[in-house]
């Protein structure tokens, strides 16, 4: 049956997410569940900065952090906050072979002028191409994966290396909220890579740096492995914004397209995303910047009517790549042609937790029809009780359906199912159970539950992170709300 093409009302996002739903007015679960408190008050932006600052320099390695740079915005702003800061960071540049000339001088102009330390791994190329190769035969969609990996991998392997206690990184909800889960795959899955590889490469692989998520788990819970902050969080981070600065600090040079500034990116989202998978990625990176205030629909709407990149330059795109991969263009265009096939088809560290993440959308909807907060409460509680039937979870959410949700537990006599709730706008001055979970991960293991519910989206990832890393993770389920 093929779906109704719809559009949201607010933004671009579209069907061509299969898991998108909308509300009465059209408005899309990306709108919906676009937590607007993310923005913090200038006063509070210079805050969150220099208490950062004295974080970093509290510790007497020789670098204060580091700093994985492609040349692109989001990196070289990060690169650029950390010179701001007065930090003393470690930047480090993959080079996976396709690099654009301009993305390599952008690195170049910023640690030139801060002189800071640049370490550029090479990876090396046979190893890479064939992966890269796999990754096309296997139908899989997130090929941009093996470069997020490896950035991973080596990040923590030089934090280690040299004992430095931070890696600042450019993720950031700002540019990057509403990312379709079936567009990417989590790019931690050191067993996908290698089971992909494993049926379809063809070169053994010896130096492609690869950390598992067992190892990557414990350094982040470890008090001494390196923490990840996403600095971009902490400031009203605008892409546009950024660029500005850049150009007139640096004489950085921007690209056209998000992230064109590797020869591949360009092609996989221009071709490789729109030709074989349906999908095109503007769309997302157009509804954040619609969300974040930075251009209205209209724009978005004729920047997505034009083509991605020039009918010209997208072809000579295809004939660099298909000849630096060394296929030719007949079984290039076949592969285009096939089916897609999901990452869960071989081998994975997270195919389970994909599928809670999805399942969350369903939950997340609930909160936002615009209905009565009783009735809102009592569907909301008799889908815990279907879903986690004879189950003891924990739900931690706030506001009013979420009080309203608990007391009706209590009226039905079915509370005992519950064994920890916390309203955390209303209990604003108390630790919150997110606070807890995050900075105590060993709490999770002691609690007795076997279904936890998230609310508060600023604690997600790394509440995910420390429940996924428990011993006991397959008898627990974590599944992630919306601020309720
Ligand atoms: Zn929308």
């Amino acid at each position: 049956m093929n779906k109704k093409h719809i559009v949201c009302t607010q933004c671009v996002m579209d069907t061509s997410d299969k898991d998108i739903y909308f509300n009465e007015k059209g408005v899309c679960s990306h709108c919906l569940n676009f937590d607007e408190t993310y923005h913090v008050s200038p006063a509070q932006e210079e805050e969150n900065l220099a208490s950062l600052a004295v974080k970093l320099k509290s510790h007497s390695a020789k670098y204060d952090c580091i700093v994985g740079m492609s040349g692109g915005v989001d990196s070289s702003y990060v690169a650029h906050l950390a010179a701001e800061m007065n930090l003393n960071p470690l930047v480090v540049h993959l080079d996976n072979g396709w690099n654009s000339r301009l993305a390599i001088r952008n690195v170049a102009k910023i640690i030139d002028k801060h002189q800071f330390d640049l370490e550029t791994l090479i990876i090396d190329w046979q190893e890479f191409r064939d992966l890269q190769k796999a990754f096309l035969r296997a139908g899989v969609i997130d090929i941009e994966l093996l470069t997020d990996h490896a950035i991973t991998a080596t990040l923590y392997r030089l934090a280690q290396k040299h004992n430095i206690k931070y890696i600042l990184s450019g993720v950031n909800y700002a540019t990057e909220h509403g990312m379709p889960l079936s567009w990417n795959w989590n790019k931690d899955d050191k067993t996908n890579i290698e089971a992909i590889h494993k049926q379809f490469g063809e070169v053994k692989l010896s130096t492609f740096p690869l950390i598992s998520q067992k190892k990557l788990a414990s350094l982040r819970q470890s008090e001494t492995g390196p923490e990840s902050i996403n600095v971009l969080n902490l400031i009203n981070y605008s892409a546009a914004r950024a660029k500005q600065e850049l150009q007139s600090g640096y004489g950085w040079e921007a690209y056209s397209g998000k992230h064109f500034e590797s020869v591949f990116t360009r092609f996989y989202q221009s071709y490789i995303l729109p030709v074989k998978f349906g999908v095109d990625k503007r769309k997302v990176h157009l509804s954040a910047l619609i969300r974040n205030g930075e251009i209205n629909r209209e724009q978005a709407m004729l920047e997505l009517a034009k083509p991605a990149i020039e009918n010209r330059q997208l072809l000579r795109d295809r004939d660099y790549v298909i000849d630096k991969l060394e296929m030719d263009l007949e079984s290039f265009e076949g592969l285009m042609k096939s089916s897609p096939v999901p990452h869960e088809h071989y081998a994975s560290d997270f195919t389970a937790s994909h599928q809670l993440r999805k399942q969350s959308g369903f939950i997340a909807n609930l909160f936002k029809k615009e209905s009565q907060v009783e009735k809102q409460a009592s569907a909301l509680l008799k889908h815990y009780l279907d879903r986690y039937q004879g189950k003891t979870f924990v739900i931690y959410c706030a506001g009013e359906i979420g009080a309203r949700t608990l007391e009706q537990a209590r009226e039905k006599g079915v509370y005992e199912k519950i064994v920890a709730v916390v309203d955390n706008k209303a209990n604003h001055n108390q630790h919150n159970l997110g606070d807890i979970l995050v900075q105590s991960p060993e709490v999770l293991g002691s609690l007795d539950f076997e279904v936890l519910l998230i609310a508060s989206h600023k604690y997600q990832d790394e509440i995910f992170q420390n429940l996924i890393s428990l011993p006991n993770m397959t008898e627990k389920t974590l599944i992630r709300l919306r601020d309720c």
